[in-house]
Parts: C-alpha cells; sequence; structure tokens
C-alpha cells in the first residue's frame, strides 16, 4: 500500500503527472476537481451548491468539498495498491480532515509531492489545456497535442477547454492557491513527508526525477 499526494499551482502538471505515475506504480488516480465537476454536471444537490465557486475560480467550502471526495478517497485507498491524490486537501482544514480520515483506517500519506512553477507558465499552460470529457485525459494544444486534433487519444471523444481556463478565473485560481492552498505545504513539511520538485521543464523530465523518487522511497 503506497499512498501519495501530488499538489502545486493550477496548471503546475498535478493531473498529467498523477496519471502517469499512476500507471507506472499501478495506482489508483483521484481528482478532486474531478470528482466536483461530475457533481456538478450531474446535477446532484452538492454539486447545485458547488457550481459558482468552480465557475468563479473559487474553493468549494471545506465541508462540501470534503462531504464529495471523502468517501472516494476511502474507497481508492483501501481497493488495490493504493492512491495518487491530486487537488484535495486544498486548505489546511481539508489536510487535518483527510489525516483523520486516514488515520481512522490505520491508513497514512507516505509522500507528498509539490511541483514548483513559475506564475507565467502557469498561465499558458491552463489557458492552451484541452480536456476530455469523457476520462478527463489531459492535453495542452502545442506541448502535449493530441494524435489526431480535437480528439482524445483513449476514447475518440471530442476535446474540449474548461469553462474555469480562461484568463479571468485563472489569475483568481492563482490568487486563491497563494492564499489558501500554499499553507498546506507547511502542514506536510512538519510532517517531513514533503519532496518538491521543478515543475518549469517538459513533462517526460519532470516524470523522470518524480518516479526516481518515489520509486526509491516505495522501496525503501
Ligand atoms: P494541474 O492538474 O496542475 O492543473 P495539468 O496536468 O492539467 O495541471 O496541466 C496543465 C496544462 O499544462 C495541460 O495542458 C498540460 O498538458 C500542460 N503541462 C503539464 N505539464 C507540463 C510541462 N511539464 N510542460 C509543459 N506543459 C505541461
Ligand atoms: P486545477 O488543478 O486546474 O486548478 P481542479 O480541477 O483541481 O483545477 O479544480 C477545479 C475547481 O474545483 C477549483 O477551482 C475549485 O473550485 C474546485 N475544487 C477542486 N478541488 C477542490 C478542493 N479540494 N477544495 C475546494 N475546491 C476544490
Amino acid at each position: 500500500m503506497f499512498n501519495m499526494l501530488i499538489m502545486g499551482p493550477p496548471g503546475a502538471g498535478k493531473g498529467t503527472q498523477a496519471q502517469a505515475i499512476a500507471k507506472r506504480l499501478s495506482l489508483k488516480h483521484l481528482a478532486s476537481g474531478d470528482v466536483v465537476r461530475a457533481e456538478v454536471g450531474g446535477k446532484t444537490v452538492a454539486g447545485q451548491k458547488a457550481k459558482a465557486y468552480m465557475e468563479a475560480g473559487k474553493l468549494v467550502p471545506d465541508d462540501l468539498v470534503t462531504s464529495m471526495v471523502g468517501s472516494h478517497i476511502k474507497t481508492a485507498c483501501e481497493s488495490g495498491n493504493g492512491v495518487v491524490l491530486d487537488g484535495y486537501p486544498r486548505t489546511v482544514a481539508q489536510a487535518r480532515s483527510l489525516t483523520e480520515l486516514l488515520e481512522r483506517d490505520g491508513l497514512k500519506m507516505h509522500a507528498v509531492v509539490n511541483l514548483k512553477v513559475p506564475g507565467e507558465a502557469l498561465v499558458d499552460r491552463l489557458v492552451n489545456r484541452l480536456t476530455c470529457p469523457k476520462c478527463n485525459w489531459v492535453y495542452h494544444k502545442r506541448n502535449n497535442p493530441p494524435k489526431v486534433e480535437g480528439k482524445c487519444d483513449k476514447d475518440g471523444a471530442a476535446l474540449a477547454s474548461r469553462p474555469d481556463d480562461n484568463e479571468t478565473v485563472i489569475r483568481e485560481r492563482l490568487r486563491v492557491y497563494h492564499d489558501q492552498t500554499e499553507p498546506v505545504l507547511a502542514y506536510y513539511r512538519e510532517r517531513s513527508v514533503l519532496q518538491e520538485f521543478d515543475g518549469s521543464g517538459a513533462i517526460d523530465e519532470v516524470f523522470e526525477c518524480v518516479v526516481r523518487y518515489l520509486e526509491n522511497l516505495k522501496g525503501a
């Protein structure tokens, strides 16, 4: 069993790296953004409450997001080899909830990987991001294009830009990250599980550095 978090600002490459890490280490990838988007799209009661926050680039309130993703986290941790959690926790209160949720079942986070990328690069990555609405696989118009323009390599579905990937909302998400999510790094640094990486290189270069670290840690 190996559970890990991938952290970093919006556009740092969390989803991209988490998908590749999950495949290499046979872990389950769980992205809180995908869970929230599914609830919003399904027009559930929780989804209807979360919609306006998401559209404005604000965080969904802690209790609401924890109630949405908590059961998915538990299931993902219990089944199989472990989980790569992406996008949760995003506040110190969520980090505390996660610790409690795991400890209740005798589980823990073995690694927290933080991807560091400068702000200007993040905006370019996000305005050019394309996502598969069916399987959530992530592409970039130039840096990581699909094999056939506009179509997902995995399932052929038409790729789309996320509505919150426009420059105004992106700037708000970066501000929110700085105010509310950056303090989560100190929470994990104090617990000696945080490892920071330069996320500004090419996708494969970042992956090789992160996976080398994780494989050493797992083998240790
Ligand atoms: P996050 O989950 O952190 O918001 P994503 O993994 O969705 O980030 O990546 C954001 C965008 O940047 C996507 O279009 C992705 O293809 C692209 N991307 C991810 N990593 C890199 C990288 N190392 N170099 C260039 N572009 C990248
Ligand atoms: P990105 O990594 O590109 O910033 P995500 O897909 O992780 O975006 O999240 C998109 C949106 O979903 C966030 O801006 C926020 O509104 C909501 N969200 C996702 N995860 C959380 C969370 N842990 N806490 C609060 N809101 C969240």
